[in-house]
């Protein structure tokens, strides 16, 4: 059973406004001027296949407390990687959303399927794939929660691959987190996000037996732990996480 619940918290109020009247803006520019490649600007491309290339990576950073003690991303967090994440994450080029889904589907493919598959209790899982939610101010700044679409890529391939999963949005960040990664810095932000990770519905992610987390940028991975915090609490296993991009240098 799919469960997707989203609140766009605030989505009548100036930053939802700002967000559409952009979205507008950038789509009306898009016929006058086709678009360049959003990593380095080569002309008439989404992502170009150098800048795609980037995307394709393991780069496995260790996690405790998670049940493959490992969480993965696609890429480092710098270059043309940076500038892609940051121009679908907050410029509102959604049409990357599709390019990063597809990076995760390959990342899951590559190490979790392959390790679920050597589990004895494969057959019996069911798996949440939840998506790492966004403080209210940017989920009002967005207009959406961006790493919806990244579990929703992960959740396909998992179920293409026969494993029951499921996309759940189960985690909610409450009180002021900070801005973004930027604003309030890795060490900022770290302190910022203790006990501010709610499991919203009890009921919904009671019915599995496993949680993998999904998220854009993994820093210092403070709101991985927060995340791992809340779902432990109600007795959730996490068996990994899976990133676009790891920063490097925060192990
Ligand atoms: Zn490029």
């Amino acid at each position: 059973m799919l469960h997707m619940h989203i609140r766009f918290d605030g989505l009548r109020g100036d930053g939802g406004f700002r967000t559409v009247a952009s979205r507008c803006l950038r789509a009306f520019g898009f016929l006058l001027f086709p678009r360049g490649c959003a990593g380095c600007d080569m002309p008439d491309q989404l992502l170009c296949p150098s800048c795609l290339s980037g995307l394709s990576d393991v780069v496995a950073r260790p996690m405790p407390r998670t049940a493959m003690a490992f969480c993965f991303a696609s890429a480092l967090y710098r270059g043309s990687t940076r500038a892609a994440i940051l121009a679908w994450k907050d410029h509102g080029d959604l049409e990357l959303g599709r390019v990063f889904g597809a990076s995760m589907a390959l990342l899951a493919r590559r190490v979790v399927i392959p390790a679920l598959r050597r589990r004895t209790d494969v057959k019996t899982m069911r798996i949440a794939v939840v998506p790492v939610p966004s403080s209210r101010h940017s989920l009002r700044h967005r207009g959406r929660l961006h790493t919806l679409d990244l579990a929703g890529a992960v959740v396909r391939q998992l179920r293409s691959s026969g494993l029951d999963a499921s996309l759940v949005n189960g985690l909610d960040i409450r009180g002021n987190a900070g801005k973004s990664v930027q604003v309030a810095g890795s060490r900022g932000r770290a302190n910022r996000i203790n006990g501010l990770v709610h499991v919203r519905s009890r009921l919904r992610l009671q019915a599995y037996s496993s949680v993998i987390l999904v998220d854009d940028i993994i820093t210092t991975a403070s709101t991985l732990r927060e995340c791992m915090r809340a779902l432990s609490d109600e007795g959730l296993c996490t068996l990994t996480a899976l990133l676009i991009a790891s920063t490097a240098g925060h192990e």
